[in-house]
């Protein structure tokens, strides 16, 4: 009944959307402020009749809003069902193991090893420095590779790569060979790698709205690169399903793109509890890596990261926990509200 494909298949697991009880949900990296009120004036005055007709398959007006914002062409710009499903299309166009192996840091995004499984893509995973950076020069280092993918800041630790690492991989790296930046997070602190594609070739840099424009909900994701990269993407979306992005989808995330100066203040806020939170966790004890994300990883000597998870869960509040030795004594902990972050430190501060 099932294909030997399936049998082998080892799936990412998300992190939990409970239904059971209300939880101070710092789990998944979603944002505590709801997106800009004019989606909701939008919304109220949609009309229903309009979803009839399938989306449009080019995405076009979203793509120029969002060429718009970084100040590149829209031939450069492609739009998917959430940055998950970006980069789906990005291992299938750009990454073949006939070429050499894939190259990640070691701690990273769970994602990377899925969807290498599930195309087919051998790869290496490169370790981190001793501060848990992502090392470019291990990276040069590794060996025959067929393209390098990190997220920037690097997740689940949160910890920036400054841009002129990345332009050194990319002047010191095979221009044959595609390196994309996962900036699923860069809002929350960091430089963008966009201002390099004109000049890279085999850059990709893929972003997402459901992080700092508080948009999980509607999956839109996108990448950025060179038009030939973007055509290649365009060639496995047109393979898979012509409409990945829904009607409602398109409209609300243009409508994101045209409201700025709310997005601003919402990151600053969370920039601000971050910095709270991070401070806050040290003077009780925790080791805290620095974090240019929406989230901080932490550990308290003495303590498993799944038995932290336990404790806090059965306190109310969600926390994130990996079982991948090196980094099992972490939680992750998305950043929230300035009233979730005094209700967290005071748990942490008793049951630790
Ligand atoms: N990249 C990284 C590094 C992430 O942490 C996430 C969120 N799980 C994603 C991509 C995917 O985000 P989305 O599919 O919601 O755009």
């Amino acid at each position: 009944m099932f294909s030997s494909r399936l049998k082998n298949l080892v799936p990412y697991v998300p992190g939990e959307q409970p239904q059971d009880r209300k939880y101070i949900k710092l789990n998944t990296n979603e944002n505590p402020y709801p997106p800009t009120p004019r989606i909701g004036q939008f919304l109220n005055r949609f009309d229903a009749e309009r979803l009839r007709l399938y989306p449009d398959p080019l995405f076009l007006s979203l793509r120029e809003k969002i060429a718009g914002r970084y100040g590149i062409t829209k031939d450069q710009v492609f739009v998917g069902n959430g940055s998950d499903e970006v980069l789906a299309f990005s291992f299938y166009a750009f990454f073949d193991s006939e070429k050499g192996n894939l190259l990640f840091p070691e701690f990273t995004y769970s994602f990377y090893p899925v969807y290498c499984d599930l195309f087919d893509i051998s790869y290496t995973k490169v370790p981190l420095a001793h501060d848990f950076n992502i090392d470019i020069a291990k990276i040069m280092d590794a060996g025959k590779s067929c393209g390098a993918i990190f997220p920037n800041p690097n997740a689940p630790t949160g910890m920036l790569l400054p841009l002129e690492h990345i332009k050194s991989l990319l002047a010191g790296y095979d221009e044959n060979n595609v390196v994309l930046v996962d900036e699923a997070y860069i809002d929350f602190g960091g430089e963008s790698a966009v201002s390099l594609i004109d000049q890279y070739k085999n850059l990709i840099v893929v972003r997402t709205l459901s992080k700092s424009m508080s948009l999980a909900g509607i999956r839109i994701g996108f990448a950025m690169g060179n038009p030939g990269l973007i055509q290649a993407l365009f060639a496995v979306k047109d393979s898979f399903n012509s409409y990945p992005a829904n009607v409602l989808s398109q409209e609300i995330a243009q409508i994101a793109f045209s409201d700025a100066d709310y997005y601003n203040a919402v990151v600053e806020k969370i920039i601000n509890t971050r910095t709270v939170l991070s401070k806050e966790l040290k003077q009780i004890g925790w080791d805290v890596l620095p974090s240019s994300a929406n989230f901080v990883f932490a550990r308290k000597t003495g303590f498993k990261g799944k038995e932290i998870y336990l404790k806090l869960k059965e306190r109310g509040i969600l926390v994130r926990h990996f079982s991948t030795p090196g980094i099992d004594e972490f939680v992750r902990i998305t950043i929230g509200t300035d009233q979730d972050t005094t209700v967290l430190v005071k748990e942490m501060q008793s049951c630790f």
